[in-house]
């Protein structure tokens, strides 16, 4: 089964969000291979038209870890900062299966679902065994995630990342086996071979050919060594978009410079590897070199405010990176919270603590990151609703308790997830009012509830036999 309503449609806005300015009555056709094919401005609704109310552009999620969802709300008795909190992490990672992990993601894609992310780029590692043997499918895992993603109809770009090392000159430590290859060569053997799977599998589906499709990643500087990089940027086909983790921490510059006298964005650029195509993650302590290099380069900057609040990270210079040249994305990370309106709040709200001043971004230009730029991030192309571009739409509840009376232009900092009515992906309305609808999630789910599916993943990861989640768990 795949989500349904397969045949072109036909969805009339009443009004439509064209970057960032709400236009009237806007028919979109969809055709069948999940792109817009015509739009037609400020004209009425026809008999056979699907009408929707406030509709926005699909909203990506260009940077998250589905199982750090099962943290959510366990591990704030433990004060400490982003190493800490990273132990506990560890502590789940040890404990999924694909099985586990596919009813998790499942769950967390849900979530994403309702919440208006129409696409997600998923940054994973979690390869192989907690021992770092490979399962007897290699793939495993990798499938699980795509598997979670057509289940619940949302677009999917699995980032497979390369993890290579426990820091700077140290090898992966126990708890990390599971994420390693070996080396460079082993890494992108694995990811060739992936590929061909996934490209195999997505024509062997005709009716959702892009709906999943594979990006690379390279953990952070300190967890593939430098000569590690060249051979995997080398080997990597160019029109595949690459990620990384950039200058989250300041112990990750101290670390860099100490090995390589050079901070993270300068060795990325000794190795060439600033472009258009490369998204750098948190990008939070930059030196003003740094700024100049990346907004040169084009890079989009992945800012995930609510992890970056979260654990205690520190406030990105995002603005200062749009102003110097680079495109702005944004992500859920460690999905903590799952809310694109709280991650376009949390980048303004950001900018407004540090600097003192208001409109740092415009509600379109934050609207615009969580769209274009997430879309563009994950190499989709689209997020501006013209033809050819992904028909991925949310419909937003203009009149709640929340979004009432607000111009429509600025809805993006009065609503929140709780206003996302009906969510479209590939041109068909996957999600409603908070449910599932149409997909085998639903199907799965108790009345196509998201908490449904997270209940039942969470509660399979806490059983006793589990290999231990004690650390994860709140006090009593
Ligand atoms: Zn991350």
């Amino acid at each position: 089964m795949t989500p349904a309503g397969s045949a072109p449609a036909v969805y009339w806005c009443e009004t439509l969000l064209v970057d960032g300015v709400a236009v009237s009555g806007v028919r979109l056709t969809t055709g069948a291979d999940g792109s817009i094919l015509a739009r037609m401005d400020d004209v009425p609704a026809e008999p056979g038209d699907i009408r929707l109310g406030t509709v926005l552009p699909g909203l990506a999620n260009a940077h998250s870890h589905a199982f750090h969802r099962a943290l959510r709300g366990r591990t704030h008795h433990q004060g400490g900062d982003f190493w800490r909190w990273r132990e506990s992490m560890y502590t789940v990672a040890q404990t999924l299966t694909p099985e586990l992990y596919l009813e998790l993601a499942r769950a967390v894609f849900a979530e994403m679902l309702v919440s208006g992310y129409t696409a997600v780029g998923e940054f994973h590692y979690l390869h192989h065994r907690a021992d770092g043997s490979a399962y007897p499918d290699a793939h495993a895992m990798e499938l699980a995630l795509a598997t979670a993603a057509r289940e619940v109809g949302i677009r999917l770009v699995l980032l497979d990342t390369s993890y290579l090392a426990g820091g700077l000159g140290s090898p992966l430590r126990p708890e990390q086996r599971a994420f390693g290859d070996g080396s460079a060569a082993g890494w992108l053997s694995r990811w060739a071979a992936l590929r061909t799977v996934i490209q195999a599998d997505a024509s062997a589906r005709p009716a959702e050919p892009g709906l999943v499709t594979l990006g690379a990643a390279l953990h952070s500087v300190r967890a593939v060594p430098l000569e590690a990089m060249r051979e995997i940027l080398g080997g990597l086909p160019a029109d595949v978009p690459v990620h990384i983790h950039l200058s989250e921490q300041p112990q990750e510059n101290a670390d860099c410079l100490a090995a390589y006298g050079a901070t993270p964005t300068a060795v990325l650029d000794g190795l060439g590897a600033l472009g258009p195509r490369l998204s750098v993650v948190h990008a939070t302590h930059l030196a003003d070199a740094d700024l100049a290099r990346l907004g040169a380069a084009g890079v989009t900057a992945v800012f995930c405010p609510s992890t970056e609040a979260d654990l205690g990270d520190g406030i990105g210079p995002a603005r200062a990176l749009a102003d110097a040249g680079a495109r702005i994305a944004l992500g859920s990370d460690q999905n903590a919270v799952v809310d694109p309106f709280l991650e376009m709040r949390g980048l303004e709200m950001g900018e407004r603590l540090a600097s003192g001043s208001r409109g740092r971004f415009t509600p379109a230009a934050l609207l615009h990151a969580a769209s274009v730029g997430g879309y563009a991030s994950l190499g989709l192309g689209g997020g501006s609703l013209v033809p050819g571009a992904p028909a991925d739409l949310v419909e937003v509840d203009a009149d709640s308790i929340r979004t009432v009376g607000a111009h429509p232009g600025q809805l993006v900092l009065a609503a929140t997830a709780a206003d996302v009515q009906r969510v479209i992906v590939f041109g068909r309305i996957v999600a409603d009012t908070g449910r599932l609808v149409g997909t085998p999630a639903a199907a799965i789910a108790a009345d196509g509830s998201p908490a449904a599916l997270l209940r039942a993943a969470l509660h399979a990861l806490d059983t006793p036999d589990a290999a231990s989640s004690a650390d994860t768990r709140g006090p009593a």
